[in-house]
């Protein structure tokens, strides 16, 4: 059984960041994850937008660690080599009622120490936002959108980069304590380590129990979305919320890294984790909703929809509980635990992960790791180059020349360099998330089966082994007729 320093559990946004921080130092480490990739649950499934900090009660650790993840977001991205727009956010309203709340936030968040917060009347509302509908706004200028696939993406590769393993297609099942090591079992395998971080995600309740230290009420909140075409990204140069409640933001129109614009979610308890169907009625409601306050919503704009469940850890009365990160010697000694990591988890990821290193470091006197290399290069986006650039990447290598796929101009160079990706995901979806291909209007009707072929090719993988995004989502599974 290979034994770790150091064994994450789970390779959302949050996992990976803190395996990224634990490289700094001389250990062994790595990432169990149940998936096939990262970003697989709620890290790919979210509203990507880079939080300013101002919607949590003041003293909680989603304040802090969301303020200190928004000011650190524009030199990781250069970093890490993903794409993070500081495009800023507004938040309109239109009552006496509205204007106090926004009033009460903006307090709130000068308390948090979200810097620029400002009232803004009608007129500066539609210099800013010409679309948005409201009497006046709050305006966050340091609020912002990332990708939020190449954002957890790029945190892994460079973990993996420094040494940590990922370890795909192993849900943790079983955890036991024996002679100062811990014995994790998982659906395909069993490891042995000093240390364990818990940062499953909707996973966490069940890990926490399965460490000893029981009792977590973890609810699901399930909030859904449309994604509209390219051609409305132009009309939304930044988020449109709505005035927020303490616990929801409500529902939001928001630009993407990509150009277009995403609606929702709305806030519906759950118990199954693993339902994201999105409902007509959902799909309407949305749009009725976001209409209001960017009246730019039409069904031909429509490309696909997605949903994703927050992690909410609840007290016995129902309330929503800051984030939970502790260790708890006396339970389960070298555990992290990290229970109920909601929103603002994307924003706040990397401070998580600086946390967690500091509380083990409290426990043991960890060496640095000289060899720490915190730069990483991404996949070169074609589309994004001028004239000059995409002739010279096709003279120096001809498969930038060969478009793969047509919506989002993604060239076979890409696709080539997606299928090598360091943490050796091979799925269809992996590919998606890597290079945007499937992502557009037609969502892969083209190119999804041209992937697949060089997949085939490249990996040496036969079509029947090929799987599109989960465990058991063959894409092929026989032949329709023989071939002449
Ligand atoms: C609708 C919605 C909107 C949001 N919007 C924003 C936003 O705009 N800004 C923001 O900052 N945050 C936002 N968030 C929150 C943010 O997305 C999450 O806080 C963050 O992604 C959590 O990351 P994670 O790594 O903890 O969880 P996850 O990404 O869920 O990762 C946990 C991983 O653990 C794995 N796992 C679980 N159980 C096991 C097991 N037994 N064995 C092995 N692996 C396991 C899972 O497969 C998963 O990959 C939003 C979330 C939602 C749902």
């Amino acid at each position: 059984m290979e034994q770790f320093d150091v064994l994450v559990i789970g390779a959302g946004v949050v996992g990976s960041a803190i395996a990224r921080e634990l490289t700094q130092f001389k250990l062994k480490i790595g990432v169990l994850e149940k998936n096939l990739d990262v970003c697989y649950e709620t890290s790919g499934r979210n509203s990507a937008v880079v939080h300013g900090g101002f919607a949590y009660d003041e003293g909680t650790l989603k304040a802090r660690l969301c303020v200190e993840g928004n000011r650190e977001m524009t030199k990781l991205s250069q970093e890490l080599d993903f794409t993070f727009l500081r495009c800023g956010k507004v938040l309109v309203g239109k009552t006496e009622d509205d204007l106090a709340a926004l009033k009460r936030t903006i307090a709130q968040g000068e308390r948090n120490g979200a810097a620029n917060l400002k009232l803004i009347d009608k007129e500066e509302l539609h210099r800013l936002v010409p679309a948005a509908v409201g009497e006046f706004a709050m305006y966050s200028p340091n609020s912002g959108i990332l990708d939020p696939f190449g954002y957890t993406i790029a945190l892994a590769e460079n973990a993996a980069q420094n040494g940590a393993r990922y370890f795909f297609d192993q849900e943790v099942t079983s955890i036991s304590r024996q002679d100062g090591f811990y014995q994790i079992t998982t659906s395909h395998g069993a490891f042995r380590t000093r240390w364990i971080v818990n940062s499953a995600g909707l996973g966490c309740g069940k890990i926490s129990d399965m460490l000893g230290i029981s009792g977590y009420h973890v609810i699901g909140s399930k909030g859904d979305y449309i994604i509209l075409d390219r051609r409305t990204g132009s009309k939304l140069p930044m988020p449109i919320y709505p005035v927020p409640s303490n616990t929801y933001m409500g529902i939001h129109v928001t630009n993407t890294t990509d150009g277009n614009v995403i609606i929702g979610p709305n806030a519906e308890l759950v118990t199954d984790f693993s339902y994201y169907g999105v409902p007509q009625s959902n799909m309407d409601y949305l749009a009725e909703s976001a209409f209001r306050i960017w009246p730019h919503i039409h069904k031909a704009d429509y490309i696909r929809n997605y949903s994703g469940i927050l992690p909410k850890w609840v007290d016995d009365n129902g309330v929503i509980q800051d984030f939970k990160i502790e260790i708890r010697p006396e339970l389960a000694p070298n555990a992290v635990n990290l229970v109920g990591i909601e929103s603002p988890g994307l924003t706040a990821a990397v401070p998580i992960g600086r946390m967690v290193t500091e509380m083990m470091k409290e426990y043991e006197n960890f060496p640095l790791n000289p060899e720490f290399q915190p730069k990483r290069t991404g996949i070169l986006r074609f589309e994004a180059q001028d004239d000059q650039t995409k002739a010279r990447l096709i003279a120096e290598n001809p498969d930038y020349g060969e478009i793969i796929c047509r919506c989002e101009k993604v060239s076979k160079a890409e696709i080539l360099q997606a299928i090598h990706n360091p943490l050796g995901v091979s799925t269809v979806t992996g590919i998606k998330y890597r290079t945007r291909s499937m992502m557009g209007r037609c969502q892969g009707g083209y190119c999804q089966m041209r992937i697949a072929k060089l997949l085939e090719e490249e990996l040496g993988i036969l079509p029947q082994k090929l799987r599109y995004a989960h465990r058991d989502s063959w894409i092929f599974t026989g032949t329709v007729r023989k071939e002449v």
